[in-house]
């Protein structure tokens, strides 16, 4: 079996409860997330578009947090942008934004001015390539190169003709392509393959922009690797790439107003 398809596998170690593995491990309930949008980042909202994902990953790291629906969401959005001008970006996020229906992505799309610029967070270039319908990409012409779309692959093997169809289109439609993985024990913990994934990404027009160390999920300690070698990996993978397919080496801290580069020096 390939690699990559453990990221979707049931284990009986996540009921393990391990030492520093909490349900709510960046700290978004406190940040307001029950509320659908988030200003947790200067000039940039970030809206909990949905509740649902096309695959769910095992080591995600909002697994324990509460899936309920938050209505009026676009309404509520346009409201907050209409009083404060400092809003540059609004990111939509999840869950998937992708599992929303076209009609409800219109809605979100209408109520953000341009030239604000629209992130979108999604999986599903690669779980569920069928969404990328004639009438959803017509939704992501109109937006042009205000669209910044964020896949979120962590093995190479995830990549095939499909996702090279998809971002082709998007990448026509003017939009910047951008990757963001997570690092996980027995999938992509080495630099070969990480440096394989920059490369396959980049032919297919995405650029690598950062790798995340775990977030400490309650359930996800298996999918851990040690900091010390994890340093390692990155170092060895910034030796094996030209910068631009090196991407960032972060990890999220709870309370901090941006993520924390890694330093590996
Ligand atoms: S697609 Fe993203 S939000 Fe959904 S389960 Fe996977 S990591 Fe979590």
């Amino acid at each position: 079996m390939t690699k990559f398809k453990k990221q979707f596998e049931f284990s009986e170690k996540e009921n393990a409860k391990t030492r520093g593995f909490k349900k709510d491990p960046v700290g978004d309930r406190e940040a307001g997330i029950e509320s659908g949008i988030l200003h947790k980042y200067k000039g940039r909202l970030l809206v909990m578009a949905s509740n649902k994902c096309a695959a769910y990953c095992r080591f995600c790291f909002r697994r324990n947090m509460q899936k309920k629906s938050i209505p009026n969401l676009p309404e509520k959005l346009r409201e907050i942008l209409k009083k404060d001008k400092s809003i540059k970006e609004v990111i939509l996020s999840g869950g998937d934004p992708l599992m929303l229906g076209n009609n409800e992505l219109q809605a979100f799309f209408d109520v953000i001015p341009k030239p604000l610029k629209i992130r979108i967070h999604s999986r599903m270039a690669t779980t569920r390539p069928s969404r990328f319908t004639p009438a959803l990409q017509s939704l992501f012409k109109q937006l042009g190169s205000r669209l910044i779309f964020v896949a979120h692959i962590n093995h190479p093997d995830e990549l095939n003709k499909d996702s090279e169809k998809i971002f082709r289109n998007l990448s026509k439609y003017g939009a910047t392509l951008l990757n963001q993985n997570v690092l996980l024990r027995g999938i992509n913990d080495s630099a070969k393959i990480l440096a394989e994934l920059s490369e396959k990404l980049f032919s297919q027009r995405v650029l690598p922009y950062y790798l995340h160390q775990l977030d400490k999920a309650q359930g996800t300690a298996h999918f851990e690797v040690p900091i010390k070698r994890a340093k390692e990996i990155f170092k060895e993978l910034k030796e094996l790439l030209p910068g631009y397919l090196v991407p960032r080496f972060v990890r999220e801290i709870k309370g901090r107003k941006s993520k924390v580069w890694i330093s590996t020096f």
